[in-house]
């Protein structure tokens, strides 16, 4: 018996089959009417924008947009959309922010690509203090880095942060923004009082939990599809000086895990005596204690590291970090011992760091400099991100780490395995995550050769074969899904306000088509 699809659904269908069409068969009408807009002279045909607009930093995925506008204003952006969205042949359009996705979420097939970037420099928002210095007004193009950077000039600082600082705000914003605060803050799209966005209809609009709040809840998390985030209001509280920053070793699993679920337990935004970052990773090679991660071990300690990896194969750091600063100078070892109290590392496993909070914060761009210069940095990345309930994070070390990590033995990059709190998270966002109050976040974060990324790919398919089979209800961060099916299970209940939205702020289906939910043909 057929099954009548809903209006929306069915429109839905309509206008993605037609978008396809006018993306194979229209190109060169599409180029001659862009030519005739306003905001011509910055859209740029030259083959290397073209070039790097086609690319990421996956360097896995391909797809060539026909222009490449470089705004100097949220208006070009809007002049952009306002003109696919009216005109009788829409055209897609994707948002690039620093390009570091890593399945083609920020490309365009045929439309065009806006590089955000273009207007760091421009009359586009910049990054603005409030005068009581209680939040920043920050343009979606901004990078993290140079968030931090005007904020600390302040003695002020975001408190929910990524591992890497040279994403850009709306990029981030667009998926949920995750790192070692999140136990505590809440991911960087709990941390948001207000954004601007220009939607798929081309309106500019200002959103909040009171204000226009479907578009708010609907941009956050959103991957793009509802609408371009050109400001977000940050919360900022007073930065701190320095930071206490520990490694602790285990090789046992369930050792491991309880400990940095006790840790997280204590997750007040404002108790002083709770950590201040909290994450953790596999060892499991030489290579593992100095990826991109950060070299934080001394050379002295790393004969004994070696060894223990070499006998148990695999082995579990802890890493947490807390603020001081000449306050509290003199209290935090005393409270970092507090809460270290009763943990089950192993004896002459723990590893301390003493560093700058800003130094902290940008740990990973050295180690990026020096792959950098390596030629390692700009190679493929099969990444996998999962969010995994706490009741399977077992399951998933004896069937993953232990088994499938273990008997291929070809992963190289970090390994992230900590958990987090629901309550942080704000459901009635567009993010997706596990059902369950804690919730493990699992980062599969490999480099590849040109020639052998697929068999890396072949164990992600692997992996996520396995949770299936053993009824780990498993979502995908960063998510990246090739059919409609994957995509209605990926948002489960969420699914039907997810489309609703879409059609009421993009109705035409322009926005983020790289994410290949609603255009899985481009
Ligand atoms: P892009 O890749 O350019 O865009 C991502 C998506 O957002 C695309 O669909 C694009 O169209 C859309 N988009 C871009 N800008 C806007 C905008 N202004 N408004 C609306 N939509 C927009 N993530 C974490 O959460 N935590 C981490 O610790 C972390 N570490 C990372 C480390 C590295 C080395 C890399 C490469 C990535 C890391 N990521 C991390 C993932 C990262 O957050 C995402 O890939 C993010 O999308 C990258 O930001 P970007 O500015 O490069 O976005």
């Amino acid at each position: 018996m057929a099954v009548a699809l809903p209006s929306f659904l069915t429109a839905i269908m309509i206008m993605s089959r037609l978008m396809a069409f006018i993306g194979i068969t229209r190109n060169n009408d599409m180029s001659s009417k862009l030519q005739s807009l306003v905001i011509a002279p910055k859209l740029s045909y030259d083959p290397s924008a073209i070039e790097s607009a086609s690319q990421d930093f996956g360097h896995i995925e391909k797809a060539v947009p026909q222009a490449v506008l470089l705004p100097s204003s949220p208006w070009d952006i809007a002049s952009l959309v306002n003109f696919s969205y009216s005109n009788s042949v829409p055209f897609i359009i994707a948002a690039r922010g620093n390009s570091h996705s890593v399945n083609g979420q920020a490309m365009a097939k045929n439309g065009v690509v806006i590089d955000m970037t273009s207007m760091k420099n421009g009359n586009g928002t910049g990054i603005r203090i409030a005068s009581d210095g209680s939040y920043a007004d920050v343009g979606g193009q901004q990078f993290w880095i140079d968030v931090l950077n005007a904020t600390l000039g302040l003695g002020l600082t975001p408190v929910s942060w990524t591992d890497y600082l040279y994403l850009t705000v709306g990029g981030t914003l667009s998926n949920a923004g995750i790192s070692g605060q999140t136990f505590q803050y809440g991911p960087q799209i709990s941390n948001v009082y207000e954004i601007d966005v220009i939607t798929g209809t081309a309106d500019f609009v200002t959103c909040s939990p009171n204000n226009n709040s479907d578009l708010f809840y609907a941009a956050l998390g959103g991957l793009g599809q509802f609408g371009i985030i050109t400001r977000a209001r940050i919360p900022l509280e007073p930065a701190p000086k320095r930071v206490k920053w520990v490694r602790m070793l285990y090789t046992d699993f369930s050792d491991f895990t309880r400990d940095q679920e006790l840790l997280i337990s204590k997750n007040g935004r404002n108790d002083n005596k709770a950590l201040n970052y909290l994450e953790g990773s596999l060892l499991l090679d030489q290579g593992s204690l100095d990826n991109w991660r950060s070299s934080f071990f001394q050379p002295q300690d790393q004969p004994k590291i070696i060894s223990l990896i070499t006998k148990f194969r695999i082995v579990y750091c802890l890493e947490i970090v807390k603020h001081y600063d000449g306050q509290t100078k003199t209290t935090v070892d005393k409270d970092l011992q507090q809460l270290l109290k009763g943990l089950s590392y192993l004896p002459g496993f723990m590893f301390e760091k003493d560093a700058k909070y800003e130094e902290f914060l940008n740990r990973v761009h050295s180690e990026e400099l020096k792959l950098k210069a390596k030629g390692l940095w700009d190679v493929p990345h099969p990444w996998l991100n999962l969010f995994i309930p706490k009741s399977k994070i077992s399951d998933f070390n004896d069937g993953v780490f232990k088994s499938i990590v273990l008997q291929r033995n070809i992963t190289t990059g970090p390994v992230l395995v900590y958990p987090m709190n629901r309550k942080k998270w704000d459901d009635r966002m567009s993010a997706v995550i596990p059902d369950e109050e804690i919730f493990y976040t699992v980062g599969l974060l490999q480099s590849s050769g040109f020639d052998d990324w697929r068999t890396f790919e072949d164990q992600n398919k692997e992996i996520l074969q396995f949770c299936e089979k053993a009824g780990i209800k498993v979502k995908q961060y960063l998510p990246h899904y090739t059919t409609k099916e994957g995509w209605v299970n990926h948002f489960g209940s969420k699914w039907s306000t997810f489309q609703k939205r879409k059609l009421q702020f993009d109705p035409k289906l322009l926005l983020s088509p790289g994410q290949r939910i609603f255009n899985n043909n481009e």
